[in-house]
């Protein structure tokens, strides 16, 4: 274990990326990242945390700001319960808190809106308490250098996984402070890991050390089992930095696809690799099929006037809180004729007199466990009417906060209207 450790620190310290929330420990920051970075790629969700930092630089901007104005930052990063729970969450801590983080693990997680992953990242970082996180990129990359072969998506097995993050993170609470890094590596070389994590509790000697909690306990020694006299280190080794370290090895090293396992620091103790399981590694359950869900949007806009009736999305339901233009949803494809002829059509229009100007093919976006295919119906009628929602001026439209399909629909005919 103590020589994982440190392949994983110095190849860390070399090649890290620079990110702004990797060069702090404020709460408030490491938090807004970590929700946003969440189901986002990196490079991807970096510019919308330079905007909410600028927008809104504490806690208490982003708790004083309305909800509308929090999604409409969000826009586009998609799963909008984060922002809706990110904003939540701000007044809670400042109500509660006056917009100082709790200091334990045990009460971030009271938290709405912070998950384990969350409330350990918070905690590891900012208050150096031993909490390893597991997101996609750290499950993989454990999975396949210690050979877990369940699958990941049950909990069982996600419970294996967080065993050995807790005995590498024992570990990490075992470096001595002050090391000289450049000494030795000592201690016997990593033995072979054998499947699963069973490995670490063989052969085990006692030893007293700190529990999760900070209170110490016995248990036994794991790993290779050096004394702690023998174990290198690096002076900046502490919780925090070992759950950066395993997020980036696993994000840009351990990849999903065609890892460069011959170059690799662990490529004589992963199991994967020698029992030629990396491509299969992590196991999935059988992937469910996407639900497919068909939304006609109605474009509707008043003869001689300017803009398009649009409506906030409620109900417990995706996208809940953001504008969208009046909607049919169908469970399967259905033809235009047909949707005239329908029960919901009629609700809408009744006998009002309108013009079907156009309509756009089949748009597909994917979501985790959805597939939204939208058509998109432009209407002309005569007279407004509030039923189909508010009419916004064009100008104004860029100020709703939409969710992505709508922003591409909106995108391709600027101008037009
Ligand atoms: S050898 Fe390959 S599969 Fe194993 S840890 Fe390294 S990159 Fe990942």
């Amino acid at each position: 274990m103590t020589e994982f450790l440190n392949k994983l620190l110095s190849w860390y310290q070399a090649n890290a990326r620079d990110f702004p929330f990797r060069r702090t420990t404020d709460p408030y920051l490491i938090w807004l990242s970590e929700v946003i970075m969440q189901q986002t790629r990196i490079e991807q969700g970096v510019p919308y945390y330079y905007s909410f930092v600028k927008v809104f630089p504490t806690i208490h901007e982003l708790a004083g700001a309305s909800e509308e104005e929090v999604l409409k930052q969000w826009q586009g990063l998609g799963y909008y319960t984060r922002a809706r729970n990110l904003h939540s969450t701000a007044n809670e801590i400042v109500e509660k808190y006056g917009g100082r983080f709790p200091e334990s693990y045990e009460s971030l997680r009271e938290l709405k809106g912070i998950g384990d992953y969350t409330a350990a990242a918070i905690a590891s970082i900012c208050y150096r308490l031993p909490h390893p996180v597991m997101d996609g990129n750290v499950i993989r990359f454990i999975t396949r250098h210690f050979g877990i072969t369940g699958a990941v998506d049950l909990a069982a097995t996600k419970k294996e996984i967080m065993e050995v993050l807790e005995e590498l993170m024992d570990g990490v609470q075992r470096f001595p402070k002050g090391y000289n890094a450049s000494g030795t590596a000592a201690g016997s070389p990593l033995g072979e890991a054998s499947i699963g994590a069973k490995h670490f509790t063989q052969a085990a000697s006692g030893s007293a050390k700190r529990d999760r909690s900070g209170g110490v306990k016995m248990r036994a020694n794991v790993g290779d089992r050096s004394s702690l006299a023998e174990e290198p280190s690096h002076n900046s080794l502490y919780p925090g930095k070992f759950n950066q370290a395993m997020i980036e090895f696993g994000a840009t090293y351990c990849v999903p696809r065609n890892p460069e396992c011959r170059e690799c620091i662990f490529n004589e103790s992963c199991i994967a690799l020698k029992y030629g399981m990396v491509e299969k590694l992590p196991l999935k359950k059988q992937q469910q099929a996407l639900k497919p869900r068909y939304f006609h949007y109605l474009v509707i806009s008043v003869w001689g006037m300017k803009g398009v009736y649009f409506r906030k999305r409620t109900g417990n339901d995706i996208w809940k809180g953001l504008y969208e233009f009046p909607l049919i949803e169908t469970s399967k494809p259905v033809t235009l004729p047909r949707l005239v002829n329908s029960i919901e059509w009629k609700k809408y229009f009744g006998k009002t007199p309108l013009k079907i100007l156009s309509q756009t093919g089949s748009i597909s976006h994917l979501l985790s466990h959805q597939k939204i295919i939208a058509t998109f119906y432009s209407l002309e009628i005569e007279k407004p009417s509030e039923k189909f929602g508010s009419l916004i001026h064009p100008k104004n439209i860029h100020e709703l906060p939409v969710a992505r399909i709508i922003e591409k629909y909106l995108e391709g005919v600027r101008g037009d209207k």
